[in-house]
């Protein structure tokens, strides 16, 4: 298939790219470079632009004959997103709904989105499923649900089909080592604990520790990027005229911060120092998917089933790459 990867500079979207085109698809990126890098796309055509204009994603889609496209390119944190919510409206619903008007424009209706557990908001029970109420806590997490409500009102009106798949917290990096995470500054929990393991930082923080989790600390499911990458290939081929499918993509297993620090000290074998800091606005305390309608509707499940794994992957990205793309 010819797929445009919106986003396929940044740090999922580079893994995707890649998956796509072992998988014998058609690439063309589009991505505006905001926090992306051009050594990141390491296949198909790299078109530096932004989603929102509409000419130039018209002319692509033309251009290229495109006929689905995974979409990225978003602003994705948290705490930023309660800071500067503004940020979070204009670029990951505005430029969002101008991509999908391109799209209808060109008649383009195949769509893989990126949403997130943060769509959730505070779980009233665990494991999440997909049919669980969506009330986000965060900006962010409330312009993804917008965004999945469009695409289900543009499946309805304009037989659209569509993925919305909800990821639960990506981490990893292509085994190989090449391309990985790197974020200005970084926020992510793993890459900042390796960080103080490489001696970049003098500790990590800890957002709270009287959480009612079994330690105190939040609780978060991890998931390689390049099993996010698999499910979205094997949604690619599900997509149908006026249906959209809704789907978590986690692992079903929740690890504390506490025990991620554990992990990446046995991964690394360096003490990796951290402190007790105050919780951080808009988290959810404990975030882990019920994933049997991935497996279901996909034949999908996690080839990285260790949180182990994935942390050894991501030391060997930032081993190689200690300034990221600078190195
Ligand atoms: N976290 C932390 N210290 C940090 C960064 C993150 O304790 O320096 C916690 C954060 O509160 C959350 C988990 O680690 O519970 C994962 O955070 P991250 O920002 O990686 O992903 P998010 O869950 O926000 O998407």
């Amino acid at each position: 298939m010819r797929v445009l990867v919106v986003g396929g500079a940044g740090y999922i979207g580079s893994h995707m790219v890649r998956l796509l085109d072992r998988a014998g698809h058609q690439v063309v990126v589009l991505d505006n470079l905001s926090t992306g890098f051009e050594k990141a796309v390491t296949a198909g055509d790299l078109v530096v632009g932004d989603m929102a204009d509409s000419a130039l994603v018209e002319s692509v889609l033309k251009k290229h004959r495109i006929e689905a496209v995974m979409h990225f390119a978003a602003f994705a944190l948290v705490g930023e997103s309660v800071e500067n919510p503004a940020k979070y409206y204009q670029n990951n619903v505005v430029g969002t709904l101008s991509l999908l008007e391109s799209m209808r424009r060109c008649g383009v209706t195949r769509i893989v989105f990126s949403s997130t557990c943060a769509t959730y908001g505070v779980p009233e029970v665990l494991p999440i499923r997909e049919t669980s109420n969506q009330a986000p806590v965060n900006p962010y997490g409330f312009t993804k649900l917008v965004c999945e409500r469009a695409l289900q009102d543009y499946a309805h009106a304009y037989d659209f089909g569509f993925a919305a798949l909800r990821y639960f917290n990506a981490a990893g990096a292509s085994p190989v080592g090449d391309i990985g995470e790197d974020h200005d500054p970084e926020t992510h929990l793993i890459p900042i604990i390796l960080q103080v393991a490489l001696n970049q930082r003098e500790s990590v923080t800890i957002f709270g520790d009287d959480w009612a989790t079994r330690d105190g600390t939040c609780v978060r499911d991890y998931i390689h990027v390049d099993d996010l990458g698999a499910a979205h290939l094997a949604a690619l081929e599900k997509l149908e005229p006026g249906k959209g499918l809704k789907i978590n993509l986690g692992s079903g297993r929740g690890y504390s911060v506490r025990e991620v620090i554990d992990c990446c000290r046995q991964v690394t074998g360096i003490d990796i120092d951290f402190e007790i800091g105050s919780r951080r606005a808009g988290d959810p305390p404990e975030l882990v998917a019920e994933p049997v309608l991935a497996k279901e509707l996909l034949g999908w499940t996690p080839q990285y089933d260790e949180i182990q794994a994935i942390v050894e992957t991501a030391w060997k990205w930032h081993q190689q790459h200690p300034s990221g793309y600078n190195s």
